[in-house]
């Protein structure tokens, strides 16, 4: 019931105008979906999904002739799940740590202000009470505000952290994480980068460094590349996982914000657009308020 909590605007707003779409009608017609477009669109669910999802119920409307408004809700929610089944696999997809790759890492990236830190935080506290070993390590060196954000959550948690002054290299300090972590014996390991979208050679020689240094430490990591996003941005997160994937290799998202916006459709376009999967939906500020993302609960979300 927390999933319905944190979703409240998303839910009220997109079923309210649903309802709205087929209120006095009596089946779907070009004007139903003419208006469904117009609902798809303004929760973010973005031009090209949206087409997608129009067309293909346009195809059972010309293949069941008389489609009527009661069956569009069924529809509409099979042919979202079925757009995120491409990217999610139906399964909740939360990081596991297998034993025989330890240290797991997962390096975050993101802009600034989306919420990055405050994930890593959350993220560390749920590694922490499955009970293992975390590392934090403080790779966005860009900002002194990061570091000293990131130390706050590691106090919270209690976690370690390891960081170096403001302007450092963002690879060393990603190299003595890696090295302090396989000497703890740590299970887990989250590493903060900057995401500084102003230079898209930087930002991918950046990020290019930190991964290669890595992997002199431990073979083949980082394990995970983790996008994170605000949700109740809209149309910049699509940029923002354009620019992002193209500097890197992004293998999974986290969508933050989504207590706060009217926009969770947000999720639906970029999962289908950029086929990642998304790992984990931030829905409030706290330390517990970041869900593992479950495609059925959050399509049923908007239905209920
Ligand atoms: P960063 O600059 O990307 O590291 O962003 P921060 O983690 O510092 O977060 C920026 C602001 O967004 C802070 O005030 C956070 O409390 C807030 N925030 C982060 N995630 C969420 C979320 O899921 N919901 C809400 N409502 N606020 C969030």
């Amino acid at each position: 019931e927390t999933l319905d909590k944190g979703l409240e605007k998303s839910k009220t707003s997109f079923f309210g105008k649903l309802s709205k779409v087929v209120a006095g009608k009596s089946k779907v017609d070009d004007e139903v979906l003419d208006d469904l477009e117009e609902v798809l669109v303004s929760s973010d669910v973005g031009v090209n999904t949206t087409l997608k999802v129009i067309e293909r119920i346009e195809e059972r409307v010309a293949k069941d002739k008389y489609l009527g408004t009661d069956e569009l809700n069924k529809i509409l929610r099979e042919e979202i799940a079925s757009l995120l089944s491409e990217t999610n696999l139906g399964e909740e997809t939360e990081f596991t740590v297998p034993q025989d790759k330890k240290p797991y890492v997962i390096m975050v990236v993101g802009v600034n202000g989306v919420g990055k830190t405050t994930t890593i935080g959350k993220l560390a506290y749920q590694f922490k009470k499955q009970g293992l070993n975390v590392v934090l390590g403080a790779a966005d060196t860009f900002r002194a505000a990061a570091i000293d954000q990131l130390q706050v959550w590691a106090d919270r948690v209690d976690v370690p952290i390891i960081k170096q002054s403001m302007g450092s290299d963002p690879a060393s300090v990603a190299f003595d994480t890696l090295q302090s972590a396989v000497n703890q014996n740590a299970d887990v390991v989250i590493i903060d980068t900057a995401g500084r979208l102003h230079n898209k050679v930087n930002l991918m020689n950046e990020l290019t460094k930190v991964k290669r240094v890595m992997q002199k430490v431990v073979e083949g990591t980082p394990n995970d590349v983790l996008l994170v996003l605000d949700g109740s941005t809209g149309q910049n997160a699509f940029e923002q996982a354009k620019q992002f994937t193209a500097a890197t290799e992004v293998s999974s998202l986290a969508v933050t914000k989504l207590d706060g916006t009217a926009k969770g459709g947000v999720v639906i376009g970029i999962s289908d657009q950029f086929k990642i999967p998304v790992k984990y939906i931030g829905v409030g500020e706290g330390i517990e308020d970041l869900q593992v993302f479950n495609k059925f609960e959050f399509v049923d979300s908007f239905f209920k």
